[in-house]
C-alpha cells in the first residue's frame, strides 16, 4: 500500500494529495528556475499525471508557460506558492517538493544546469546553520 503525502501551499487555499508513487526528483539550477523561485534552485519531483487529488482551491491557481522553453510554474495566486503541474508534453506531474508536508522517502538524485549556478550557492550551502534567525553577530 502506497504512503499517501499531503501537500499545500502556504496560505492553505489550494490542498491535494498524492500517492507517495515517485518517478524522479531533480534540483534544477537553471536561471529561470532561480528567478521564479528566486532562489538557488527548484526543487522538483515528477510522477505519473493521475497521482494526484485536487481537495480544494484549484480554482486559485495560476499557470505561468514559457513562451519558447518547456519551463513553467503553477501557482497560488493568494500567497505565490508553488504547486504542482502537468509539464509541457503533459506526460508527467511536477511537484514541487517545498508544498508536500511531511518526509518523503526519494532523494535528489541530479543537479540539472548546474553551471548555471549563482556564485553564492556553495559557500551558502557551507555557511553555519542555525535553528532560527541569527540573533546576534
Ligand atoms: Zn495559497
Ligand atoms: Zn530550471
Amino acid at each position: 500500500m502506497l504512503n499517501r503525502i499531503s501537500g499545500e501551499c502556504l496560505c492553505g487555499t489550494v490542498k491535494f494529495s498524492v500517492n507517495e508513487d515517485f518517478d524522479n526528483f531533480y534540483l534544477c539550477h537553471c536561471k529561470q528556475c532561480q528567478q521564479i523561485t528566486g532562489s538557488a534552485f527548484a526543487a522538483n519531483i515528477l510522477t505519473s499525471l493521475d497521482n494526484i487529488t485536487w481537495i480544494c482551491g484549484t480554482t486559485r491557481i495560476t499557470t505561468f508557460r514559457h513562451p519558447d522553453r518547456d519551463f513553467s510554474k503553477a501557482f497560488c495566486d493568494k500567497c505565490g506558492s508553488g504547486l504542482p503541474y502537468p509539464n509541457k508534453t503533459n506526460t508527467a506531474l511536477v511537484i514541487p517538493a517545498g508544498c508536500l508536508k511531511g518526509p518523503i522517502k526519494i532523494k535528489p538524485e541530479a543537479r540539472v544546469f548546474a553551471e548555471e549556478s549563482p556564485n553564492w550557492l556553495e559557500q551558502g550551502l557551507q555557511s553555519k546553520p542555525y535553528n532560527g534567525f541569527v540573533t546576534s553577530k
